[in-house]
């Protein structure tokens, strides 16, 4: 029975996959270049990617700028930059290009106006001349009675003799779309069945510069760029509507929609009321790594095989296995900030697990400490050698969230060798230091640690006689140059035994 239960489950799955890659899937993440990657568009774009990568189809960046007046430039280059560092990377993009470009709306002008002509001539769109005091002035009209503005449709009954009229004058125009009043049926992938009706009235497509409007833009590029399925923020949702019937209008299939539901801040509000939180260009200076980012995102929302609650930080394979499309949740929920420090503890420990990244942390860490201490750095007392650096990272891959707790000021001791010209040198005092050293050479690295040590000073005070607190002073001063800071067994057990018998040894000679 079980047997035959998994064969029809391989059967539907061999069904699903010939399915998908008959259809070929394609998705897209399309923003609009007017500001910065912050966390809702980084999830919306991973989900899409995870899809496409999940079904082998293709992933497209579309840069939707078709209004003009909020235009940054300069802002899709960055835009593409901060989303290839998070490792989601386009098959298709307006630099790299692809079968359907251009991939910049605003390079695509003269495609809507053939498009348009089509929705003209079949009866689904039409000219409106209406000035913008007319339009001023319904809604005001609409606001005395407490009522929604709405355009009253009156264009719709020119007409054809009156347009050609009003075109032969040169009147300003727009196009608008002809709505239905029947109810508009789908299905959302995410949250199931739907039928909605529309509320608003004849909407613009083509503005009066010629340039089109979003829903508009946005419909005809999916269709000609062959998207099949778009997952989407929820705030979408009560476009979608409009959209299909743009498409019904053509004769257009819509693609599959799936709606994400809404990210919430850990206080509930709204993610995007702290736009400077939540750039991801903010994490990618404060030190956050890519995969702790993406797997941070994901902790809202579901859409993974995972325990509810539970915190990995997945690989970008493991990240595409157990994307799961039907695991998604309606309901809107908070991303907690100490996940992202938890999940980015977890990243540097998988770094510095494999050789080769283990490499490229170390070479972080050197630029860090340069640009910390420029001066050091310039007369030679910072302490860059890779196995140095490898050390403190691993002896603290535990105790950091971030990289950049490394240059933090109290450890600085760590990196920087002191200064010891300056030293006043008490006879009895180095001779003490002789022998803890010749001691020391002698303790096996892996039982070099801070417990041992804790109590190995005190036992090699007073065996040898001497006044613990100042000799535990004057070690500290020669360590690490402070007069304080964190216990002594602390100290050698962070530099590590090489690297502090070689500063011991520095003073001794
Ligand atoms: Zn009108």
């Amino acid at each position: 029975m079980q047997c035959k239960i998994l064969r029809i489950i391989n059967n539907l799955q061999f069904i699903q996959t010939r399915y998908f890659s008959k259809q070929s899937v394609r998705v897209r993440f399309a923003p609009s270049p007017t500001g910065h990657l912050h966390l809702g568009g980084l999830r919306t774009a991973l989900y899409n990617y995870l899809f496409a990568r999940k079904n082998g189809g293709s992933f497209v960046l579309r840069i939707e700028d078709t209004d003009q007046t909020r235009l940054e430039p300069e802002a899709m280059i960055k835009l593409r930059d901060n989303l290839i560092w998070t490792g989601i990377i386009p098959d298709e993009d307006p630099v790299r290009g692809g079968p359907y470009g251009p991939y910049i709306q605003s390079k695509r002008l003269d495609i809507y106006k053939e498009q348009i002509e089509k929705l003209l001539k079949n009866g689904s769109a039409y000219y409106c001349f209406c000035s913008e005091h007319r339009l001023d002035l319904l809604r005001k009209e609409a606001l005395k009675i407490r009522a929604k503005p709405k355009y009253d449709n009156r264009c719709r009954h020119l007409t054809e003799h009156e347009v050609k009229e009003k075109l032969s004058k040169h009147e300003t125009y727009c196009i608008r779309f002809k709505i239905s009043s029947e109810p508009i049926v789908y299905r959302d992938l995410v949250y199931g069945d739907a039928t909605l009706i529309q509320q608003e009235s004849d909407f613009v497509i083509m503005k009066a510069d010629g340039y089109p409007t979003y829903h508009f833009a946005n419909v005809v590029d999916d269709h000609l760029m062959k998207i099949t399925h778009v997952l989407r923020g929820v705030e979408w949702q009560i476009s979608t509507p409009k959209h299909i019937e743009i498409y019904n209008a053509f004769g257009w299939k819509p693609p599959h929609y799936a709606h994400l539901p809404l990210i919430l801040n850990t206080d509930g509000s709204k993610l995007s009321k702290r736009q400077g939180d939540i750039r991801v260009e903010s994490f990618r200076e404060d030190g956050i790594f890519p995969l702790a980012l993406l797997n941070y995102v994901t902790q809202a929302g579901g859409g993974f095989n995972r325990e509810p609650g539970m915190i990995t930080c997945w690989s970008y394979e493991e990240l595409i296995k157990q994307f799961d499309i039907t695991k998604i949740n309606v309901n809107s929920s908070k991303l907690h900030f100490e996940h992202l420090l938890e999940l980015n503890r977890m990243e540097i420990q998988n770094l510095l697990n494999d050789d080769n990244n283990a490499k490229l942390m170390v070479e972080k860490v050197r630029r860090l400490l340069i640009e910390a201490f420029p001066e050091n750095a310039n007369n030679g007392s910072l302490q860059l050698d890779d196995n140095h650096i490898l050390t403190i990272l691993k002896w603290a891959h535990n105790r950091m969230t971030r990289l950049n707790d490394l240059i933090n000021k109290n450890l600085a001791f760590l990196w920087i060798m002191p200064d010891i010209e300056s030293f006043d040198i008490d006879p009895k005092e180095l001779q003490s230091l002789r022998v803890l050293k010749n001691e020391l050479d002698t303790v096996n690295n892996s039982e070099f640690n801070h417990h041992m040590l804790n109590s190995y000073l005190k036992k090699f005070a007073s065996d040898n006689k001497i006044h613990f607190p100042s000799f535990m002073k004057f070690l500290r001063k020669v360590l690490s140059g402070l007069d304080h800071g964190p216990s002594v067994a602390e100290m050698m057990d962070m530099l590590g035994k090489d690297k502090t018998l070689d500063r011991l040894n520095r003073f001794i000679r």
